[in-house]
């Protein structure tokens, strides 16, 4: 096989998660990770590219490899959940500043952690996804020097967004920064960590949300179209916000705005969803190898129809590693975030059901893809063998054949990654 048909496969096998760490260790005259024409971003091979370094891909790509907490970072005083990972302190908290915790996905805790570590000059920057003008569906990458900068970039975005692709360069910067992204963008960069010693030196912190996935671009699609909103005339696109989860908002280039609600979206339980293959047999959606992990903390995983008016926004907050547990506490004692009280795993997993489930199923999956002679993200300190024990021979059997079947009907399969732009010239 050669190194773009093996490179090729991460994304013609349904794993790639299109962070675009691939893009920083090729360069990008080699490899470019951006919109194709099925509506995700993926590895564009645009030079000539080596075994040794699809290797290196390998081993930070987080389609293929997610761990848990780096050892060197869990010390006498960390607590462990088998579902729930490495933890020094969970709370529910809420920015402190109303505006942020109105406007923002949640309670606003990451962009008023993101403000905090700017304006304590713990930090020089910020890395983490913003809006974006030109694909409103997803988001863009972004350095963030203001106050300002961290509130545009609030808010969910349920689409592709790559927020690795220069993740080099950010390093060539040589100033300490922060990182906030989703889980598997933060299993990458501690799967470069190992290839870059920078890392470790100047990204001083890794925020996350925990993560159920997006939404396939394909379901997207149709959803705005079934809200009189083609995909073309969008010009901008708010998930959930100003309110908790707040309209998903929708606005055309001709000036229409469309409002639905935040269940109209996602619906009310999980079967509805409709998530790329990858965020389907996720390992990792809670941020295991995170300082802090920030979630929704609605009773059952989903808010009602009743209820979300009177909901100002609280997340809970897992603080893992002695610096996610400084910066919650400092942040808190300088009144950017309120804590509210201190809570149990047992009120993650009410929070965040899909969650535990995906946790114990995940092992079972990965028997199914490995049954069917397809690749399945390498694991280290996620438990995941651990949890499926505790299933049952009959649901990790139920589990396997399942995505065999699925993969037997295509459903991780894509095509070989091309650019947009490179396809529409021919037709
Ligand atoms: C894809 C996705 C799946 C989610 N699934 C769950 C879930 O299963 N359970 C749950 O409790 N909550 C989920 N959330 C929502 C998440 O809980 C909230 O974002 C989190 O609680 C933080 O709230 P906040 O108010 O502190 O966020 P904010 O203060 O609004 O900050 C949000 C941060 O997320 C970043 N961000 C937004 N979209 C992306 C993206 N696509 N990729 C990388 N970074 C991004 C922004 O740059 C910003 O820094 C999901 C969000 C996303 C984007
Ligand atoms: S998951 Fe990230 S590193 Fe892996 S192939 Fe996709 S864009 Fe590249
Ligand atoms: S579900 Fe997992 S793979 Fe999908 S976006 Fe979230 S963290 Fe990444």
């Amino acid at each position: 096989m050669s190194p773009a048909e093996r490179l090729n496969r991460i994304s013609e096998q349904g794993l790639c998660v299109g962070c675009g760490l691939c893009q920083a260790i090729a360069g990008p005259d080699r490899v470019r990770v951006e919109m194709t024409p099925n509506g995700y971003e993926r590895p564009v091979i645009v030079g000539d590219i080596e075994h040794a370094t699809v290797d290196e891909i390998y081993d930070a790509c987080p389609g293929v490899r997610v761990e848990g907490l780096p050892a060197g970072l869990v010390d006498p005083s960390t607590r462990h959940d088998n579902v729930w990972g490495a933890y020094r302190r969970v709370v529910r908290a809420f920015a402190s500043d109303p505006d942020i915790r109105h406007r923002a996905s949640t309670g606003g805790v990451l962009t008023a952690l993101g403000i905090y570590l700017l304006q304590s000059k713990r930090v020089n920057f910020i890395l983490q996804v913003t809006t974006s003008k030109e694909f409103p569906t997803g988001g863009k990458r972004h350095l963030s020097f203001s106050q300002v900068d961290v509130i545009e970039a609030s808010g969910s975005r349920y689409g592709p967004a790559a927020p690795l692709v220069e993740l080099d360069t950010v390093l060539d910067c040589a100033e300490p920064f922060a990182f906030i992204g989703k889980p598997c963008d933060v299993a990458a960069v501690r799967n470069y960590a190992r290839h870059d010693k920078r890392v470790d030196e100047l990204c001083r912190y890794q925020l996350v949300m925990v993560c159920g996935g997006y939404m396939e671009p394909k379901a997207m699609r149709r959803f705005l179209e079934e809200f009189g909103v083609p995909m073309d005339d969008l010009s901008a696109l708010r998930y959930r916000g100003f309110g908790c989860p707040g309209p998903t908002r929708m606005e055309t280039k001709d000036g229409r705005v469309v409002e639905r609600n935040y269940l109209d979206f996602w619906g009310e339980d999980e079967s509805a969803w409709s998530l790329p293959f990858r965020c389907n047999v996720c390992p990792d959606g809670i941020g295991e190898a995170a300082d802090i992990a920030a979630a929704d903390t609605w009773p059952g995983g989903s808010p009602t129809w009743e209820g979300q008016d009177d909901d100002l926004g609280t997340n809970a907050l897992i603080a893992r590693t002695a610096a996610g547990l400084e910066l919650m506490e400092a942040a808190a004692a300088a009144g950017a975030i309120t804590i509210e009280n201190d809570i149990t795993m047992c009120d993650m997993s009410d929070y965040q059901p899909h969650q535990v489930t995906k946790k114990y199923m995940a092992w079972a999956r990965y028997a199914g893809l490995r049954a069917s002679g397809q690749l399945f993200p390498q694991t280290q300190r996620l438990r995941i063998r651990e949890l499926a024990l505790e299933n049952g021979l009959a649901q990790n059997l139920r589990q396997a054949k399942r995505t065999k079947k699925r993969v037997q009907h295509g459903r991780n399969c894509e095509p070989t990654p091309v650019a947009l732009v490179a396809e529409d010239a021919s037709q």
